[in-house]
């Protein structure tokens, strides 16, 4: 297992090393060496959400438009809970080696997330360099519609009754017509979720994919349930190395799969890199990540928390 490891890890150097620019991207998987749940089907869900469980809702009918509608406290007891998490999430390890592998590319990289968790501006990487296809949790919109506007949810601080997943405080209001505020994300059957801030930043991409004619992808925890980011690099026509922990029999041509978790498969490429001496090897020090800060991991995986594993 180990071996086959390190053989695609050497390929994918490979691929790298002859390639003028870094696409990075990442689904839900990406985030878990952080401490961050990866929802798989309703099981999963209910796992991480025991209220919901009883309340018989799924993943997609509470990250609706429907239910912040509905029933606002409990929507935002969802999405509140989760913006917490991810502003108190450390990025671990290898956000820092894909930016490192990415610097030693002529023409940089580029990253291309269905992650609405923020993570990669938080490693530092600059925001005129990632698309956040599926929106950002960070930023606001009116969830009546009442302007195209997109602001930062950084006024708003969510304080979550966790055993019953509901919004205790008051929820964040559109400064125009002063209803309730939704997170800029595209939900399940959202027909409102503003995309300008998405647009701009896909058309930044399109112009460095259009300048950079030698990419090679790192599709790094991206799973069946949401196919968007599988189907945008396999429909890229560019090499891509598919990290991920699933058996994948469908693999297209132009892939390599590398079945691990995404810290594990970033390093062995990284390591990969070292060795054909791409990268300095005093560059960045490869160690065991670190574990989150008790409060993530608590909240995750200790607490009978219902909300907590986001
Ligand atoms: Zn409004």
């Amino acid at each position: 297992m180990r071996t086959d490891l390190n053989t695609v890890a050497r390929q994918a150097a490979h691929w790298i090393a002859e390639a003028d620019g870094l696409v990075i991207a990442t689904g839900a998987g990406m985030g878990v060496d952080s401490g961050q749940p990866d929802f798989r089907g309703n099981e999963g869900f209910w796992k991480a959400y025991p209220a919901l469980r009883q309340a018989g809702m799924s993943f997609k009918s509470v990250a609706s438009p429907e239910t912040f509608q509905r029933n606002p406290a409990l929507a935002w007891g969802f999405y509140g809970h989760r913006l917490a998490l991810y502003r108190r999430t450390v990025p671990h390890l290898g956000f820092q080696l894909l930016q490192d592998i990415g610097a030693n590319l002529p023409a940089g990289a580029f990253v291309f997330t269905s992650n609405v968790d923020g993570q990669f501006q938080k490693a530092g990487y600059p925001s005129d360099r990632i698309v956040e296809v599926h929106g950002s949790i960070h930023r606001l919109q009116c969830q009546d519609w009442c302007v195209p506007d997109i602001w930062s949810a950084g006024a708003f601080t969510p304080d979550i009754d966790a055993g019953r997943c509901l919004l205790i405080n008051e929820p964040p209001r559109c400064p125009h017509c002063a209803g309730i505020a939704r997170p800029n994300i595209l939900m399940f059957g959202d027909w409102r979720w503003i995309d300008q801030r998405t647009r701009q930043q896909q058309f930044a991409y399109n112009r460095w994919q259009h300048a950079t004619p030698n990419i090679v992808m790192l599709e790094i925890g991206a799973g069946t349930d949401v196919t968007t980011v599988r189907q945008f690099t396999a429909s890229s026509g560019r090499r891509f190395v598919r990290i991920n922990p699933q058996h994948e029999p469908l693999l297209p041509r132009q892939a390599l799969h590398m079945r691990s978790g995404a810290l594990a498969g970033i390093q062995a490429i990284y390591a990969a890199l070292v060795e054909r001496g791409f990268i300095a090897a005093e560059a960045i020090e490869i160690v065991a990540p670190e574990a989150p800060p008790d409060d993530v991991r608590g909240a995750c995986m200790l607490t009978p928390d219902p909300c907590g594993k986001v």
